[in-house]
């Protein structure tokens, strides 16, 4: 047998050494921390079955189809003891740019995740490698990679893996660098040492609930989507309710004034990563230039970027009624009017709700 097919035998691992390795390799990856947890989120799976119970899920109901797979990471990949959760920061300009902006009715406001490229292959790219590290070091195991991708209850991981804590408004932060981050992870199979969870620091805190334009955090550390502006901007499909069109202001895509009012994310530190910075204008564009995009131009300025999964219709939906919300001017009313007979009776009604705002139909 040539002696390149003679397996490899590997040391029994020292966990210890390699949990402070992993973590090593990842900051050598870009990522800014690394934590890992054991499996059991019986914690989580009680609330999570709460808010599914009370229907804060809305139309997102794969939310419910993937029943315990969620909470229970040994039920989606067999095997796994530990979920190795990493954090990479996305914030690509401060908190002043994003205020300017909200403040601004003629422009149009994204939520900062979405203004670079979308960020799901890069940060599973990254994941695999740290995983083909331990690989190199420990041999062949079980593990398995997940940005978002599947039934992951990854803020409940990261919680339990040191970090953050989930805050009143449902998102995790961290202390040193608030709340701006994505989160991706690795499933695996080695018994590793797990991390300490950290303390919730949002003690009597609760602008996050105040400064909500639709009172989506309806109490404390419970989000009712179908209110939330990233839902109902993203993943509702069909008209946005009319009790909370002028709540959205100018925000087209997504939200992140509960984010943007915690006081921890004054440590939010900006990106590194040039992929996330903006691309096409998204960080200075009108309302009005965004809403002149033809389905062509939409494709063209969207290719790599998460809001191309809305499409140009609900791109179109969204736009109308923060021009609704806009100045009453005539290159806005113009605007409006130069889609009245759109061939999408969605868009048609949202640019006729946004006329009437205008006092014009
Ligand atoms: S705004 Fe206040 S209550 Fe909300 S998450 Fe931040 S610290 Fe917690």
């Amino acid at each position: 047998m040539p002696s390149h097919l003679h397996p490899v035998s590997f040391p029994p691992p020292d966990y210890a050494a390699l949990a402070d390795q992993i973590k090593a390799w990842g900051r050598e990856l870009g990522f800014q921390q690394v934590g890992i947890a054991d499996i059991d989120l019986a914690a989580a799976e009680r609330r999570l079955a709460e808010w599914l119970k009370a229907g804060f899920h809305g139309e997102m109901a794969y939310m419910e189809r993937h029943g315990r797979k969620r909470s229970r990471p040994a039920e989606l990949v067999p095997g796994t003891l530990r979920v190795i959760s990493a954090r990479l920061d996305y914030l690509p300009e401060d908190r002043s740019a994003m205020r300017e902006r909200l403040d601004d009715p003629a422009a149009a406001f994204v939520s900062r995740y979405a203004l670079g490229r979308d960020y799901h292959k890069l940060l599973r790219k990254r994941l695999q490698r740290l995983a083909e590290r331990i690989q190199e070091k420990v041999g062949p195991r079980g593990h398995r990679v997940f940005t978002d991708s599947a039934p992951v209850l990854e803020k409940a991981l990261a919680e339990k893996a040191g970090l953050g804590w989930i805050g009143k408004h449902t998102n995790l932060i961290d202390r040193h660098a608030g709340s701006f981050f994505f989160l991706g992870e690795i499933y695996t199979d080695l018994p590793l040492p797990v991390d300490a969870p950290v303390r919730d620091h949002c003690g009597s805190c609760t602008a996050c609930l105040d400064v909500c334009p639709t009172r989506a955090i309806v109490a404390p550390y419970r989000l009712d989507a179908r209110r939330c502006i990233s839902y109902l901007t993203i993943e509702l499909h069909g008209p946005i309710p009319e009790e909370f069109r002028a709540a959205l202001g100018n925000r087209v895509y997504g939200c992140d004034d509960c984010q943007l009012v915690c006081p921890w994310n004054r440590y939010a530190r900006l990106t590194e990563e040039t992929d996330f910075l903006p691309r096409h204008g998204l960080n200075s564009a009108t309302l009005i230039e965004l809403f002149a995009w033809d389905e062509a131009a939409f494709l063209r300025n969207t290719e790599g970027s998460a809001i191309r999964r809305i499409g140009h219709e609900r791109w179109l939906r969204n736009i109308a009624v923060a021009l609704g919300n806009a100045r009453t001017e005539p290159k806005v009313v113009a605007a409006l009017r130069a889609r009245l007979e759109h061939p999408s009776e969605l868009v048609r009604e949202h640019v006729a709700w946004a006329l009437a705002r205008h006092e014009l139909v």
